[in-house]
């Protein structure tokens, strides 16, 4: 059964009763190549612990089952649950948990599923929440080897985008001090069901032996970030006014210690310069 095809689909969809929820960000994947490309770029091979995020009917989680040594997925939709059970029931190396993936401790299943050579993370997600989820991964320091996702292709242009280029942000500075970025595919918007109106790609994070730059305070080095871009009109003098409990006058003197114009804007900083801020502020604390 070619489970990724558009009438196998819409045959389950029509089976099951299964309306597609617009606002859980449902746009299924209908195409081999691409679900191939993903599953082989994540590098899975058969003693390897894959943990999907939004299996959606399993047309990914079908292929990974193939590669993997055991897959974990993540569904928040209810519904979902006996069409996996169904659609992959030929799979005892499969378990579905019926959780948000925001409120999910990731750690706690890689830790309850010790012995693999690997743990790849995959998923092709819900674009309503695709920064906070790649946030999450990264800040609760998920032991994962790879991270290959697919997204809209706004956010994978933002993520892949230098640190310090105008069309950086928080999550390009967070995922570049964490990983290296690697673009696997552009994606059109015509291989999904139903058809979304954005074109996607897909991604691979390798997550770095230890972050591209070090800190003392990686929550310091992160409020920067956050707030550096949250206010990105703003010079870097305003915008990380606050960090870490410190005023103007103070902040001031940390730009001049590093030799950095305070009337900069974050998205002109370096990944080095963020650090530098970040621990003379750590370090005056
Ligand atoms: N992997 C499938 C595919 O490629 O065809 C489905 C991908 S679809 C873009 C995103 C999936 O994520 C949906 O199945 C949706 O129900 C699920 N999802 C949405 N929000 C979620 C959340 N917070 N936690 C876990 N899964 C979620």
């Amino acid at each position: 059964m070619k489970l990724y095809s558009a009438q196998t689909i819409n045959e389950i969809k029509d089976r099951h009763n299964f309306k597609l929820s617009k606002s859980l960000g449902q746009n299924f994947l209908t195409d081999k190549n691409i679900i191939d490309e993903i599953i082989e770029s994540s590098g899975i091979s058969s003693n390897d612990l894959v943990i999907e995020i939004g299996p959606g009917i399993g047309v990914l989680t079908k292929e990974a089952l193939e590669a993997a040594g055991r897959v974990i997925a993540i569904e928040i939709d209810q519904r979902l649950i006996p069409i996996l059970e169904e659609t992959l029931s030929e799979y005892d190396n499969f378990e579905v948990i019926n959780a948000d993936i925001l409120k999910t401790d990731l750690k706690a299943i890689i830790e309850a599923n010790k012995g693999y050579d690997a743990v790849r993370i995959i998923g092709n997600l819900p674009y309503y929440i695709t920064t906070p989820i790649i946030m999450k991964i990264l800040e609760d320091g998920i032991p994962a080897d790879s991270i290959t996702i697919m997204m809209q292709k706004e956010v994978s242009d933002r993520i892949k985008a230098p640190v310090g280029s105008k069309n950086a942000g928080a999550i390009t500075a967070a995922v570049q001090f964490y990983c290296n970025v690697t673009q696997i595919a552009s994606v059109p918007k015509e291989v999904f069901i139903p058809r979304p109106k954005i074109d996607s790609a897909v991604l691979r994070l390798d997550v770095l032996n230890s972050p591209a730059v070090e800190v003392k305070d990686k929550s310091i080095f992160f409020e920067c970030i956050k707030k550096g871009f949250g206010q990105r009109r703003k010079t870097i003098l305003n915008s990380l006014n606050g960090v870490g409990g410190i005023g103007k006058e103070e902040l001031a003197k940390v730009f001049e210690i590093n030799d950095i114009d305070p009337q900069r804007r974050a998205e002109t900083l370096s990944l080095e310069e963020f650090g530098k801020i970040a621990d003379t502020i750590s370090g005056g604390r």
